[in-house]
């Protein structure tokens, strides 16, 4: 493990199914600092519009509802991020594939963006955290000491997806899997609110060709050569 005395944060932005996920929760773990899953907070929120049958592309409704919704996150000392939404462990029912797209299309309206900015930045202001979602690095840590842009070609991910829902029991068609990949690239890289882009100064980082731990690998120099600096 690493220690650092100083106090930084790493931004990992990028599309889904790129492995920002896995790839963060092993960062944090090899340098002993915090992983925030920013994509499972907007997940939270897709999954209370759902509960409540709400069609989550209406904004007004979608708004209408946030006062409602008291998201905290755990941190176990499995090292994993539970999500408690109005007091209920909903780490695992976020993950259904049909909440996929509930969070995609209620991150697009920009107050619930605004009503999830603070809680993400308090989070960096109190630890080192490697943090991950679609506009960490352009948004919501704009001074993050290392950007990274993580990303692989559409088939790859799809491929990758389809292999984590195989091993999951909930086995679906490559075509299906990387039509839904499509459409969230398309929905997150073309709303108006917070478009997901590469920032200026991030690192792009492409694992299509690597594997785990080559990609583990190469995140790790990226940072500590980051962090050092
Ligand atoms: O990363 P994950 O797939 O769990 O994110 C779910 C959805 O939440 C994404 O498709 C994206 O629309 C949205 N999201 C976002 N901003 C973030 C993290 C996730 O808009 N920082």
């Amino acid at each position: 493990m690493m220690e650092m005395e100083k106090q930084f944060s790493v931004a990992v932005d990028g599309p889904s199914g790129a492995g920002k996920s896995t790839l963060a929760k092993a960062v944090a773990r090899e340098m002993g600092i915090l992983y925030v899953d920013t994509g499972a907070i907007y997940r939270s929120i897709g999954y209370y519009v759902y509960q409540q049958n709400i069609d989550p592309k209406d904004a007004p409704a979608v708004i209408a509802v946030l006062p409602e919704v008291h998201i905290e996150m755990h941190y176990g000392d499995d090292g994993l991020q539970h999500m408690v939404l109005n007091g209920e462990d909903v780490t695992t029912q976020i993950r259904l594939p049909e909440i996929s797209l509930y969070a995609s299309a209620v991150s697009a309206i920009p107050e619930v963006r605004a009503f999830l900015l603070q809680m993400q930045r308090d989070l960096a202001k109190t630890h080192s955290v490697i943090m991950d979602g679609r506009d960490i690095g352009t948004v919501v840590l704009p001074d993050a000491d290392v950007k990274i842009f993580l990303t692989a070609k559409a088939e790859v991910r799809a491929l990758r997806r389809m292999k984590e829902l195989e091993e999951r029991g909930t086995p679906r068609p490559y075509e299906e899997v990387l039509r839904e990949i499509q459409e969230r690239d398309w929905a997150d890289s073309h709303r108006a609110a917070a478009p997901l882009r590469q920032a200026e100064d991030a690192i792009l980082v492409d694992t299509s060709t690597l594997d785990f731990d080559e990609s583990l690998a190469r995140l790790l120099a990226v940072i500590r050569e980051g962090v050092d600096a």
